[in-house]
């Protein structure tokens, strides 16, 4: 063994994230990268899972990297009846927030003892205590864009100075210290809202808790966000941020399942002729906007596999297909005319990755993102919620994909059949777009070289990890 992996190899750091896929998938594929550094990996669950997704995961995940030593958090009672949401897994941020109690017992039971702990962006706040009392040094792992961390971490000064819309200073944009300022039409809805909500509160907390972290890791790479990535570390952070620093693209790690019914489909398709649809793991479209969806597919004669959704969590996506899309549309694409609608998991990733795909429509959640570039694959960017419209402008200012802003908030405009038709053709046939695409394909792929920032990011995380125990 080198003296370098000798080093690495002492290294022992646990993972914490937060429920959903969106925020476990990232979390996995840093583990898996890590362990491929030869560092020595725990990874923390809490359990149980709020999706099905999320425990498939974990066990696929825990089958094939033996070497990372797997631990559960087994999350305490709570009451709902004190939570300001509905959302499951924002329900579920918060039970794990409360269960964050049991975690120095937890910590202190793991062996060889720990060098680093590193948590998902919205738990912070409830870990940082902990690690703190015990002197272990703790990063944030931020699980969206980096555009997005610089409205994550100002947000709480923003609420503040009462620079928010619906206040005296009300405005279009809103000023981000050494940003470039940020619409307020791109802004998460429900921080713009009068009244308290999970949202509002848990960016306020977390934002202001990442001061005190060791380091913020981002999935993301200078290339893709070089302004935002500039800013954030080259100029003189006002608020005193600890470094924030890109190591991506993580490589999608290979544990998820195969589908063969949608892969023996794409295999009959000539090359870069299909549009992949779908809007992540958590997103339930309304009845309406899924038929005007359907229709807008059929009407572009554009080859589609669209993963429906008509459910937030998984297990509860129980009605058949023909009741959630309706008899025209199914049969409109049963026979395998120029569609293939599925209701259920398919590895996004491994379709993406397929050489048919030539477009992806997607709602811009970030690992959504991340594997459109990964494979090179052009978007057509709907956000329906949350970060996704500050997505969304990620990817177009990076011009791999069209962002038609007038179509709102998917989760509140509606948008007709014969806009999503036009807007599905002008993606498959942007051959600018194509172009783009396939450059910033190979810019990730070469990300963490060594001679590249992302891999002096992650190699210099190492040593700071190792210099910390
Ligand atoms: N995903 C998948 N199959 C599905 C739906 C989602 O593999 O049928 C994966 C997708 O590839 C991504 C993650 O689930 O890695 C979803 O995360 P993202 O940030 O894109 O969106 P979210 O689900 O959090 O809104």
């Amino acid at each position: 063994m080198s003296q370098i992996s000798e080093r690495k190899s002492t290294i022992h750091v646990a993972l914490f994230p937060s429920s959903g896929m969106g925020h476990l998938t990232p979390f996995l594929r840093l583990a898996a990268s890590l362990v491929a550094n030869d560092v020595r990996v725990t990874f923390i669950a809490a359990h149980p899972t709020v999706s099905l997704a999320e425990s498939r995961a974990l066990s696929s995940f825990f089958t094939s990297f033996p070497q990372v030593s797997p631990k559960q958090l087994c999350l305490l009672p709570n009451d709902e009846s004190s939570s300001n949401t509905d959302d499951p897994f924002y329900r579920r941020y918060e039970v794990i927030c409360s269960s964050c109690r049991l975690l120095p017992p937890l910590l202190s039971s793991i062996s060889p003892p720990l060098s680093a702990l590193i948590t998902d962006m919205s738990l912070i706040s409830a870990v940082l205590p902990v690690s703190r009392a015990i002197g272990l040094p703790n990063y944030v792992f931020f699980t969206s864009s980096a555009k997005m961390l610089t409205l994550f971490m100002s947000f709480h000064k923003i609420f503040v100075t009462k620079a928010m819309p619906g206040s005296q200073d009300n405005k279009d944009v809103i000023e981000i210290p050494n940003q470039e300022p940020i619409p307020v039409s791109w802004f998460p809805p429900p921080l713009l809202e009068e009244e308290d909500n999970f949202l509002k509160n848990s960016l306020i907390q977390n934002g202001k808790s990442m001061v005190d972290a060791d380091g913020i890791l981002i999935n993301t790479f200078d290339d893709f966000e070089p302004d935002t990535l500039n800013a954030l570390n080259n100029a003189k952070m006002p608020c005193g941020l600890p470094p924030a620093i890109a190591i991506g693209l993580l490589p999608p790690a290979n544990f998820g399942e195969s589908h063969s019914h949608p892969l023996a489909w794409l295999g009959n398709q000539p090359i870069g002729s299909v549009i992949y649809v779908s809007f992540g793991s958590r997103t339930a479209m309304s009845r309406d906007q899924i038929r005007e969806l359907g229709d807008g597919l059929v009407q572009s004669s554009v080859r589609f596999v669209w993963m429906v959704k008509s459910k937030k969590v998984d297990q509860e996506d129980t009605e058949d297909l023909e009741d959630v899309i309706g008899q025209k549309l199914m049969t409109a694409t049963s026979g395998a005319a120029n569609g293939l609608v599925v209701n259920r998991w398919l590895n996004q990733s491994e379709i993406l990755g397929h050489p048919v795909i030539g477009g992806f429509l997607s709602h811009c959640g970030w690992n959504s993102v991340t594997e459109a570039v990964w494979h090179g694959v052009p978007m057509l960017a709907w956000p329906q919620h949350g970060d996704q419209k500050i997505n969304a402008s990620v990817v177009k200012r990076a011009g791999i994909g069209i962002w038609e802003e007038s179509w709102g908030w998917g989760e509140k405009d509606m948008v007709k059949g014969e806009e999503i038709a036009e807007r599905v053709k002008e993606t498959m046939r942007d051959e600018s777009l194509k172009a783009r695409a396939a450059s910033m394909k190979e810019a990730a792929r070469t990300a963490l070289g060594v001679d590249r920032d992302s891999g002096r990011g992650f190699k210099a995380l190492l040593t700071e990890m190792w210099g910390a125990k």
